[in-house]
């Protein structure tokens, strides 16, 4: 019998098509502005230092030994103290259910599944537009997914009077995800004044925010900063649902190391919804590789090594500022016609060009530089020595 004649080949990820197209080309000036994963100023992978000391610290270790649940509550620990502060009336009370998860995605698609099981008839709300994935993930654990209005084109910013106007029509109650610093693809987050704002419209709609938090710390290079939206929100009264993940900050992209907390009212409710959590990743994966984890809560426990880390990602998101101001610089000495300000006042990973698919193509085909049909730029691709290039390049496709 032929089972499987009615599967057919799946729609490509558009960021795994750039991925491959890019590896297939033989030019050795070939530039890759798709994937979001960090890079020196040589284009090569980065591991921070503070990683390389923990891998070391624990080399000898004997998983096996290991206490996994005293690991794993460490780790939720930590995490949860990076996103509210080391203070927060949340950690000193211990009001909120957390636990490890397959990085920033699975913290994501646990929390989906948890709403398709104690909100079956709810939706959530994503920005327009949003890291692709997001759809997937909730469409996967059959949540219907909305969008509200984010990104304005035509100033290559903040839509923000849509935005609150879609926050004030969605049903009292709904889901809305949010990113907190770093917006994935265009850069472009709300001012502190907008996020108080946003933050009293939700609660005026009793609706749910929830953070996804991948990019900490690469808005602004101070982790505390890039975590501003949460605890507006945190101090206004929400109970907030947060995914964070380690894939950029920390440079654990294939440790996949990422957390999912949820604030509670009281502790008991915080001891419910933490079991909850845990029987439903338990009946995905049962639990999760305790290396990845174990290197996150070494370098967050230890005061030296946090220290060394929050320099080396000061670093990293110094040296991407930098290239937004060369870049810019760039296209600006060539007499370009175009206004490209918003190179400089996007933050984070990414830079949302404005360019057509059509001109994306063409840098592609005459160029060798690959980038997402919606003309989002990685940032973290571009270094000291092709930085002309791609100005040059990006002049003569918008001429
Ligand atoms: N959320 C956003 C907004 C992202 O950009 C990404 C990574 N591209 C993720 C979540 C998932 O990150 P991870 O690699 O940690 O699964």
């Amino acid at each position: 019998f032929r089972w499987w004649d009615h599967v057919r080949v799946a729609q490509k990820d558009p960021i795994v098509g750039v991925t491959e197209a890019f590896l297939s080309d033989p030019f050795p000036h070939k530039i890759n502005l798709g994937v979001g994963t960090y890079r020196d100023d040589e284009g090569k992978p980065f591991v921070p230092q503070c990683v390389r000391d923990a891998e070391a610290k624990i080399g000898g270790c004997k998983f096996e030994e290991l206490n996994s649940s005293a690991v794993n509550s460490k780790f939720v620990l930590e995490s949860v103290k990076l996103a509210y502060g080391n203070d927060s009336h949340v950690v000193r009370e211990g009001l909120f259910a957390g636990v490890p998860t397959l990085s920033g995605t699975g913290a994501c698609r646990l929390f989906a599944e948890f709403q398709r099981n104690f909100y079956p008839n709810s939706q959530i709300y994503l920005p327009n537009p949003t890291w692709s994935n997001h759809r997937n993930i909730w469409r996967q654990a059959e949540i219907p997914v909305k969008m509200f209005h984010y990104y304005q084109p035509d100033t290559k910013g903040l839509d923000f009077a849509a935005l609150m106007k879609d926050v004030k029509n969605a049903p009292d109650g709904s889901f809305f995800l949010l990113h907190p610093c770093a917006h994935n693809p265009t850069g472009v987050d709300p001012t502190e004044e907008q996020w108080k704002e946003l933050s009293y419209e939700l609660k005026v709609k009793n609706h749910f925010p929830f953070f996804d938090m991948a990019y900490q710390g690469f808005a602004s290079g101070d982790l505390d900063k890039d975590a501003q939206a949460l605890r507006i929100f945190f101090e206004d009264g929400h109970l907030i649902g947060c995914a964070q993940s380690f894939a950029k900050n920390m440079g654990l992209y294939g440790h996949k190391v990422g957390c999912l907390s949820v604030l509670c009212n009281d502790k008991e409710q915080a001891a419910a919804m933490k079991s909850q959590l845990q029987n439903i990743s338990l009946a995905m994966y049962s639990s999760l590789p305790i290396h990845g984890t174990l290197l996150v809560s070494m370098i967050l426990s230890d005061p030296d090594m946090e220290a060394l880390w929050r320099k080396e990602l000061k670093a990293m998101a110094k040296r991407i500022q930098t290239m937004r101001a060369s870049f810019r610089q760039n296209l600006e000495n060539l007499d370009s016609t175009l206004n490209w300000e918003h190179i400089t006042t996007q933050v984070g990973m990414f830079c949302f060009s404005g360019l057509s698919p059509d001109q994306v193509k063409h840098l592609e085909k005459d160029f060798h530089i690959y980038m997402t049909p919606d003309g989002r730029i990685s940032m973290a691709g571009v270094t000291r020595s092709n930085v002309n290039y791609l100005a040059n390049a990006i002049d003569e496709v918008t001429k």
